[in-house]
């Protein structure tokens, strides 16, 4: 089974200098998900247009303190030199919850999935949120950088970090460092709230992504990681499938690009379904990029429309599977992916350095 699909990528190789381009000529932009420097090498390699998410807690997992911004710095940019001159969004740390760094201890909480976590975490840790900030603004100032703020809850949220950024400019400037002052900022929707009030958290940011993962896991109120739940956490549940096409309207109405960068952007079962909802980019792990250029390759954006149109009339699971043309992975596949990767990413343990 795992030589098969090793020869399977190995055929997908010819497909690395091809445009994904959709076989009525829509562009689809593909990039990648990144967590450690290796990673990035990989996404060059595979034809990635850039990284669409780089998971800056591995930088963090792979020390036993919090690393110096010089330590930012170097890993930060060594990733971006691997994808150069292709952009680089760099999302700011995402711990809380479940994902928890040794020596950040976080005072105990009942629900920590719906306590403090991503944004409203550093928001209270300036100095943290200040190092990484001085880290990414220097690197913009020679790579293409973007920056982008996780578990957004609404729009007083994303302005109070787009005023740590301005602050941490401003301080910058005072000491002579270079970066890009039109650097763009950046909100992931992956919770209901943002969601539902994406259109004003639009006006207010560049550029949109939507986290799937979290998503899908606040709004079926599903935990992400448990294998007893495995069976609830189902991405084409009408709710998913409803509220992604209220978010890529939200974002065309105001005139914002959005990314899907979830898990479900790898898999090649929803990608007519995806396109045909509005999605224009894509950010999947580095060994996916050339599986769903493929199937972007092969789909022509008619067809996908109707797979998103039945899908949206649909009221349950079952009819909005199907909708979709081929089985999503059989659950099992699914559940062992998630449980890889959820332990790797949350306790740092997919091997030593950032
Ligand atoms: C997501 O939630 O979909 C996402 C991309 O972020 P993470 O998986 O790192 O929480
Ligand atoms: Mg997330």
């Amino acid at each position: 089974m795992r030589v098969s699909h090793h020869a399977r990528r190995n055929a997908l190789k010819d497909l690395i200098d091809v445009p994904a381009v959709t076989s009525d000529g829509v562009a689809i932009k593909l990039s990648a998900n990144v967590g450690k420097v290796a990673d990035a090498a990989m996404a060059a390699a595979f034809g990635a247009e850039g990284i669409g998410l780089y998971r800056t807690e591995f930088a963090f997992f792979a020390h036993a303190q919090f690393p110096t911004e010089e330590q930012q710095y170097q890993v930060y940019r060594t990733a971006a030199d691997h994808v150069r001159p292709s952009n680089v969004v760099l999302r700011t740390l995402d711990v809380g919850s479940d994902k928890l760094l040794p020596y950040f201890p976080l005072p105990a909480e009942a629900n920590p999935s719906l306590g403090r976590r991503g944004t409203r975490l550093l928001l209270g840790h300036p100095q943290i949120l200040r190092t990484q900030l001085r880290a990414i603004l220097r690197l913009s100032a020679t790579h293409p950088v973007s920056l982008l703020f996780p578990m957004i809850g609404g729009v007083e949220e994303f302005t109070a970090a787009r005023a740590a950024v301005e602050s941490v400019k401003e301080e910058l400037r005072r000491e002579g460092q270079s970066f890009d002052p039109r650097i763009p900022v950046g909100a992931m929707i992956e919770t209901p709230s943002a969601a539902v009030t994406a259109r004003w958290i639009a006006r207010e940011a560049d550029f949109l992504s939507i986290g799937s993962n979290d998503l899908v896991q606040y709004l079926l109120t599903t935990d992400r990681t448990s294998m007893e739940m495995a069976a609830y956490y189902e991405p084409l549940h009408p709710a998913v499938i409803q509220s992604l096409k209220f978010v890529l309207d939200a974002a065309a109405a105001e005139g914002k690009t959005v990314s899907l960068c979830g898990e479900i952007a790898g898999n090649p079962a929803y990608t007519a379904l995806l396109l045909g909802l509005g999605v224009t980019s894509l950010s999947v792990a580095p060994g996916e990029i050339l599986e769903i250029k493929r199937v972007v390759c092969s789909l022509s954006m008619a067809a996908a429309r109707q797979v998103a149109a039945r899908a949206l009339a649909a009221g349950t699971i079952l009819e909005v599977k199907a909708c979709i043309a081929g089985a999503p992975e059989p659950a099992p596949q699914r559940e062992e992916i998630f449980q890889r990767r959820a332990v790797q990413r949350w306790r740092g343990e997919g091997g030593a350095g950032p």
